[in-house]
């Protein structure tokens, strides 16, 4: 499975990837962080990314300090951010 190569999030479906300017399917990223052949916020830092994603996380029952140490070690690897 494909993971958004910006955010770490699964790609499960077709309508979760990204798409680039002329509309075809980008595989790499997600249709959050990549709607329309750009990054949906493109000064982003992998700091605030992370903080955008920790609410995600506690969501699914991750306290913070552990979705932040997640978050850490495993964005930092992605295309995006390495
Ligand atoms: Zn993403």
């Amino acid at each position: 499975m494909n993971i958004c190569q910006s955010c770490g999030m699964p790609m499960e479906k077709e309508e979760l990837y990204g798409k680039n300017k002329d509309g075809s399917v980008n595989k790499e990223y997600c249709i959050y962080c990549y709607p329309n052949g750009e990054f949906n916020k493109p000064d982003e830092t992998f700091e605030e990314m992370v903080e955008t994603c920790v609410p995600f996380m506690m969501k699914e029952g991750y306290t913070e300090e552990q979705a932040r140490e997640y978050l850490n070690n495993n964005l930092r690897n992605l295309k995006r951010w390495a």
